[in-house]
């Protein structure tokens, strides 16, 4: 079957708030997407098929492909953070020094992990639903954020608390695992205050559905306001017909509460 790709250029249109416009008209759970041209294109075409991916994926500027069978989106990321970090190697020219105070007031310190390079690729579904039964987020990536970082639930490990991580975690409040993958158990600081706001579409879990920032048509959103997987569904600008979506808040459980309110897809690394 072709199959329509898009590739990232090396570099992308710094500012994801320009993409193009668009609108969906929800047939049943199939999105039928309409590009409406005149806007700066930020992708590059190199096939084209009857299974197009639909135009909001092209805000995660940081996949290197995005690809649909019809069923699945397929986004293959290489994970590395596009801001400096202390967590680089030392050697890196991504490295910087960092010190002082960090996510909730928590004074830094660096954890023992450095950055490497890997690649992940997140299969999720086109059409997410609900699911009859809600599956707990397993620890490791839980999503992708619009840098190809991916999400990570609210636990250090073994159901531990974050609480003795958080102060590892770096200027934009990501910090690096065992295995070198950078990751983001809280609000991505440097999509929510550089590349986009704090009421943007910020990336999207497993089971397909969205991820937003902490803050709605102004007012920043509370855990009570969520239910218990961390949504709920209202319009939002991509999806002006509704759509269930989580949003990060400040506080604990940040991204996701008890489990998937989708189907997961998988992600392999
Ligand atoms: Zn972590
Ligand atoms: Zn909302």
């Amino acid at each position: 079957m072709l199959r329509r790709i898009i590739l990232y250029r090396a570099s992308k249109n710094k500012n994801i708030n320009m993409l193009d416009s668009f609108s969906f008209v929800n047939i049943g759970f199939a999105f039928l997407c309409i590009i409406s041209c005149g806007c700066k294109k930020t992708e590059s075409v190199t096939s084209s098929s009857s299974s197009t991916v639909p135009a909001v994926y092209s805000k995660i500027y940081g996949a290197t492909s995005i690809t649909s069978d019809g069923t699945y989106i397929t986004i293959k990321s290489n994970h590395l953070p596009d801001y400096k970090s202390v967590y680089y190697p030392t050697t890196d020219s991504m490295y910087q020094s960092f010190s002082g105070i960090t996510f909730n007031g928590y004074t830094f310190s660096k954890n023992p992990n450095k950055i490497e390079l890997q690649t992940l690729t997140f299969k999720i579904p086109l059409n997410p639903q609900v699911a009859t039964t809600h599956s707990a987020t397993p620890l490791g990536p839980i999503g992708i954020s619009l840098n190809g970082v991916p999400f990570y639930n609210q636990y250090a490990g073994s159901n531990l608390p974050l609480t003795n991580e958080a102060g590892g975690f770096d200027q934009y409040w990501g910090h690096p695992q065992q295995t070198g993958q950078y990751h983001y158990h809280v609000e991505p600081l440097y999509l929510t205050t550089v590349k986009a706001t704090k009421s943007s579409l910020l990336g999207f879990l497993l089971d397909g559905f969205p991820v937003y920032g902490p803050e709605e048509n102004g007012v920043t959103i509370t855990n009570a306001m969520m239910d218990e997987y961390h949504g709920h569904t209202t319009a939002t600008p991509e999806y002006p017909n509704g759509i269930y979506h989580y949003h990060i808040t400040g506080t604990d459980p940040y991204i996701n509460g008890s489990g998937f309110y989708g189907t997961p897809g998988t992600v392999s690394q």
